[in-house]
């Protein structure tokens, strides 16, 4: 073998560099599993490292579950390595934590104090020393008198393991294998899930899985349902005990049953509607809030905004019904006042008196960075009313107000009053009514002529980085005419 070699496709001299003798070594060990296992012990721990990527992506099981065991450092990043999920690769890894859970009445080499099992975009190794103790920063209250009991032996930090997780309509074998595994050491092992998805399962599901885990760990809970008011007020009891939650994100499926297409509930669910709200009162770290596709009664609004305890930096209501008593009470509401994220798109407004949302707006000039009023089906007078407090806004990057009903002239107005805004990196308005004929239809050359008429407006303003204007989605294609660059038409205008 010669160590220049001539590389054909390039017809260039490569310099072969040879394996070096710690590669070498770890190919050798990854043939010879037993060998591998026994070598374990007196392992420079350096070592570790690069020989369990290798394992892990060669599938080396028997080496994988070894080394978890043996793993001489406190943290175990093994999500980074898991970019395709593989079950066997997934039961060694776990097997080796029960190894290693055995050997704590009589330590061995094992150092392993968090298996951490989230996807992160970043290097398997190096970790830097120190940064990742995988510290839950959720212990409770109840966990510290706990602790506090506890003999000395058992004072001693208990493993942790962390996991995202995200279920989806029916519990897979593998989660339902990993829900059992985690509901069986529950006394052993802090679990600790981060974040948690939950798309269209039934609640009997969801108590399976939150039976798993301490729910004040959770801190991100997206949960996509279909449910009627009676089961979202039995599953409301979990979040009182979510002390940690900063992220809710509640999405109805079920347009039927808590829709904005329909009316408020029923009064025999407004009780129901009482209890899920009343919950909110014991969430105390909520940050960011999204609700969608719900409908409340004016005074279940009232009383879920006064059980917000802290500051929100996203209000997100979308695809609800919302009347201008809501709109007030949002204006009352202390915890609206400092938003970032305020997000009404699908709410329908064209018949509600929107003053009240220039409070908001006002009161969050410093803050605000995200406006989005996608469809309201706002008209002229309406939008006048919020554009002084809207023109505060100075710390806007990106609004978006495509599906409302502005004129040439209300549009001109608008951009006008965002002189100020030059953080501004992506902002959509609707194309202004005159594009349509008296049947609704957009006429090209209008279109195309009237939009370019205000791109020139802005540009003499300020200089904009991502502006498009569109029309309503076409009945017959189901496709916007969009304007950014140049006219992008629908189907049917092309
Ligand atoms: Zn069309």
């Amino acid at each position: 073998m010669s160590f220049l070699e001539v590389s054909p496709a390039s017809n260039r001299m490569d310099i072969w560099t040879p394996p070096t003798l710690e590669e070498l070594s770890r190919q050798v060990l990854l043939k010879n599993e037993a060998l591998a296992i026994s070598a374990l012990e007196n392992l420079s721990k350096m070592l570790f490292p690069a020989l369990f990527k290798e394992a892990f992506s060669s599938r080396c099981t028997r080496i994988v579950k070894a080394m978890v065991a043996a793993w001489p450092f406190p943290y175990l990043p093994v999500g980074a390595l898991m970019n395709t999920f593989n079950s066997e690769i997934f039961h060694a890894v776990l097997e080796g934590l029960d190894v290693l859970l055995t050997q704590q009445v009589c330590p061995m080499r094992g150092k392993l104090r968090v298996l951490d099992f989230r996807r992160m975009p970043r290097e398997f190794w190096p970790i830097q020393a120190g940064t990742e103790d995988g510290n839950c920063s959720a212990e409770t209250g109840s966990d510290k008198q706990a602790g506090k009991r506890r003999s000395r032996r058992e004072l001693r930090p208990r493993m942790k393991v962390r996991v995202d997780l995200y279920f989806r309509s029916q519990l897979k074998e593998e989660e339902m294998y990993f829900l059992q595994w985690a509901q069986q050491r529950k006394g052993s092992l802090q679990i600790c899930c981060d974040n948690m998805k939950i798309v269209l399962l039934s609640l009997d599901k969801v108590r399976m899985v939150l039976s798993a885990f301490k729910p004040e760990h959770i801190k991100v809970l997206e949960l996509n349902i279909d449910w009627s008011w009676c089961t979202l007020a039995q599953f409301s009891t979990y979040l009182r005990e979510m002390r940690n939650l900063h992220t809710l994100s509640l999405v109805n499926f079920n347009m039927d049953r808590l829709s904005s297409c329909c009316p408020p509930p029923r009064s025999d669910e407004k009780k129901f509607v009482q209890k899920f709200v009343s919950q909110f009162s014991r969430i105390s770290s909520l940050q960011h809030l999204y609700l969608c596709g719900f409908s409340f009664f004016s005074e279940h609004m009232k009383l879920l905004l006064r059980n917000l305890k802290t500051p929100l930096e996203t209000f997100s209501i979308t695809h609800c019904h919302v009347f201008h008593s809501h709109l007030k009470d949002f204006a009352l509401c202390p915890s609206l006042h400092g938003l970032k994220h305020l997000d009404m798109s699908g709410v329908l407004l064209c018949n509600v008196c929107i003053l009240p949302l220039s409070v908001l707006l006002e009161m969050g000039a410093d803050r605000l960075e995200t406006l989005e009023l996608q469809g309201c089906r706002i008209k002229d007078s309406q939008f006048r009313e919020l554009l002084p407090a809207l023109s505060q806004c100075s710390q806007l990057t990106k609004v978006n107000f495509y599906a409302n009903d502005f004129s040439m002239n209300l549009l001109s107005d608008l951009l006008h009053h965002t002189a100020n805004m030059n953080k501004m990196t992506m902002e959509r308005y609707p194309a202004p009514r005159e594009c349509y004929d008296r049947w609704g239809h957009v006429s090209r050359d209008t279109f195309s002529q009237l939009c370019s008429q205000l791109m020139d407006t802005l540009r003499a303003i300020r200089q904009p980085k991502r502006i498009s204007f569109a029309t309503y989605i076409c009945g017959r294609c189901f496709q916007c005419c969009v304007y950014d660059q140049e006219a992008r038409l629908c189907s049917c205008l092309q």
